[in-house]
C-alpha cells in the first residue's frame, strides 16, 4: 500500500468507487472518466507502479488481471461484441495513475 496513491485509497475504502468486482488479489471499478459505454479498471490490490516494476513474484497477479477481465467482460455483456484490454506504461505511454491497472473498454 502506498500512502499517496489514489488507487490504494480506493482499495482501502478511503475513496469512493463503483466496484464491479472485489477479490483477494484484484479489484475492478468503473473509470471515473469513461471513454466508452463500458470502461472498467482492473487493479491489483498490491501497489505496483507499472508494468516495468513487475517481478517474478507477480506472475499470478498478472494472470488474475486477465482472467478476471474475461469474466467481467462476460458479466457486462461485451464478450461477443468485443473489447480492448490496455496497459499504459509510464508518461510516454499515457499513464497518469502510477498504480498498475488494466483498462477494460467495450461497446455494447
Ligand atoms: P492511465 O492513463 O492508464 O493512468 O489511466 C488512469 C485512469 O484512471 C483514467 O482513465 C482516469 O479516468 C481514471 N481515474 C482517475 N481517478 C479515478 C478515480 N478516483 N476513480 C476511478 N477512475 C479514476
Ligand atoms: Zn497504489
Amino acid at each position: 500500500m502506498s500512502k499517496d496513491c489514489i488507487f490504494c485509497e480506493i482499495i482501502r475504502g478511503d475513496r469512493p468507487a463503483e466496484f464491479v468486482y472485489q477479490g483477494d488479489t484484484v479489484v475492478a471499478f468503473n473509470d471515473i472518466n469513461p471513454k466508452a459505454p463500458v470502461h472498467i479498471l482492473v487493479v491489483p490490490k498490491k501497489h505496483i507502479r507499472s508494468i516495468n516494476d513487475l517481478t517474478e513474484a507477480d506472475r499470478d497477479v498478472v494472470a488474475e488481471l486477465i482472467f478476471r477481465a474475461k469474466e467481467i467482460a462476460k458479466d457486462q455483456g461485451i464478450a461477443r461484441t468485443g473489447y480492448k484490454l490496455t496497459f499504459n506504461v509510464e508518461g510516454g505511454g499515457g499513464q497518469i495513475v502510477f498504480h498498475l491497472h488494466m483498462h477494460l473498454v467495450g461497446w455494447k
